[in-house]
């Protein structure tokens, strides 16, 4: 095993948005940081279309977005699980950029190098071990071993973390009955009508963009990629169904044949589109760490929290991020060792605990039946006042002070 005598005093887990966020963070202030991925570049599968909350503040002030030709806006509206969370056009106190997530993830690592950060990729962490002073790292390199050592780990290596599973630190939560299947797909000129808010699709009615359309067998949401990717061709739209799971089990490659039966079902008729791509099926969870981390290893982003509706776990993760650095640099200013986790973890854990809650909620929303009517019910008329709806929206946005 080759052993790197380069001490650096963070090694980071992971180059998906918290990753490389934290990596910048830490690289500003001064921090000797080094990232890891297992993967030789980055991702190429489309995930998010945006950054929700505060995160996105954060971002615009650490100059990130320069240049890129995005605007963090407040949001007027959010959609809500099945309903619509409307915020007004002035104050709202909910923020949001609309970027897709392959670009975001290219301007932090841009920004993170500029600030010092270190990235070796094609390095999988398969071990770590604590003593008094650090963490001795063991990675695997195109099959051969390595070692680096830092003072602290970070493990930001996502929802499956191997981080957390060698830390033996649990992750409760639930895990939804129902299936999700979504894709990219093609609809010719003339297959639907797209209006401002709704498509018409034949032999169907009209569906709301963004919001999932509720049928008795479960729900379908249907909108253009190009309202969130203006680079996106027109007749690309995102479709994602979600219906009770058999036996069925997620898949990073679902067959078309598949995908077109599941929305037979939902909508009781065919989506007349030509091909699809990037389909997958997902099996929601809605999961939380019971703690941040153990001595001189932590976690941050879905590595700690997986949300059972979308939306939220960017912010979510970069606002653990800015959390960690301040965390993590003050510990190494007071060289304060294994003890800096315990304020870290009562910090987010409260906070994601909000988000958490919020998202089984949207979740919730769209259940079928008198439950979810009933439930539909309430919170609509919650968000229909101004006080419920500002409140919401301020929960959403992950500010500090906003409580239930
Ligand atoms: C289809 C889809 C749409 C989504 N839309 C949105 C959205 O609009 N808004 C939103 O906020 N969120 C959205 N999400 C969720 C969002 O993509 C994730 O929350 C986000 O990627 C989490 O970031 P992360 O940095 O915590 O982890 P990840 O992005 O999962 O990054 C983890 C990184 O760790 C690396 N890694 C894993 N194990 C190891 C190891 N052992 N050694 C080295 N490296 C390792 C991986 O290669 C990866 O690069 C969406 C997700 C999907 C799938």
């Amino acid at each position: 095993m080759s052993t790197q005598t380069d001490k650096h005093s963070v090694i980071v887990v992971g180059a998906g948005p918290s990753g490389l966020f934290l990596a910048g963070e830490l690289a500003a202030a001064g921090v000797r940081t080094l990232v890891l991925d297992r993967e030789p570049g980055p991702a190429q599968t489309p995930k998010g279309n945006g950054v929700v909350g505060r995160a996105a503040v954060e971002l615009r002030r650490r100059g990130i977005f320069d240049g890129a030709g995005l605007r963090v806006v407040r949001a007027p509206q959010f959609r809500f699980g099945p309903l619509t969370l409307r915020l007004g056009l002035v104050g709202s106190p909910l923020h949001l950029v609309a970027v897709p997530q392959r670009r975001l993830e290219e301007l932090l690592e841009r920004w993170a190098v500029r600030q010092g950060a270190t990235f070796l990729r094609g390095h999988e962490v398969t071990a770590f071990d604590q003593d008094g002073d650090g963490v001795t790292v063991r990675a695997s390199v195109d099959g051969s071993p390595v070692a680096l050592r830092a003072e602290y780990l970070v493990g930001c290596d996502g929802a499956r973390s191997h981080v957390r599973k060698r830390l033996g630190i649990d992750f409760p939560g639930v895990t939804s009955g129902d299936i999700s299947r979504q894709a990219r797909v093609t609809l010719p000129a003339g297959a639907v009508a797209l209006t401002r808010d709704r498509v018409e699709v034949p032999g169907v009615g009209a569906l709301p963009l963004f919001r999932p359309h509720l049928t008795e067998r479960g729900s379908m949401t249907l909108a253009p990629v190009r309202a969130l990717d203006p680079s996106a061709p027109d007749d690309v739209y995102l479709v994602a169904t979600r219906e009770p799971n058999g036996a069925a089990a997620p898949t990073d490659e679902l067959p078309d044949d598949e995908l077109r039966a599941s929305i037979r079902r939902v909508l009781g008729a065919d989506l007349p589109y030509t091909t699809s791509s990037s389909a997958r099926s997902v099996v929601g969870n809605s999961r939380h760490v019971s703690r941040y981390g153990a001595g001189r290893v932590f976690l941050a982003g879905d590595a700690a929290h997986v949300f059972s509706a979308g939306g939220s776990s960017i912010n979510a993760g970069i606002l653990d991020a800015v959390d960690l650095a301040r965390t993590l640099t003050a510990a190494l200013a007071a060289g304060a060792g294994a003890s800096a986790v315990d304020g870290y973890h009562a910090r987010r854990h409260a906070a994601n605990e909000r988000t958490l809650a919020l998202t089984r909620l949207q979740h919730d929303l769209e259940g079928a039946g008198s439950w979810g009517e009933a439930l539909r019910g309430l919170v609509s008329g919650l968000l229909a006042s101004r006080g419920g709806a500002r409140r919401i929206g301020a929960l959403l946005e992950g500010c500090r002070t906003a409580r239930f």
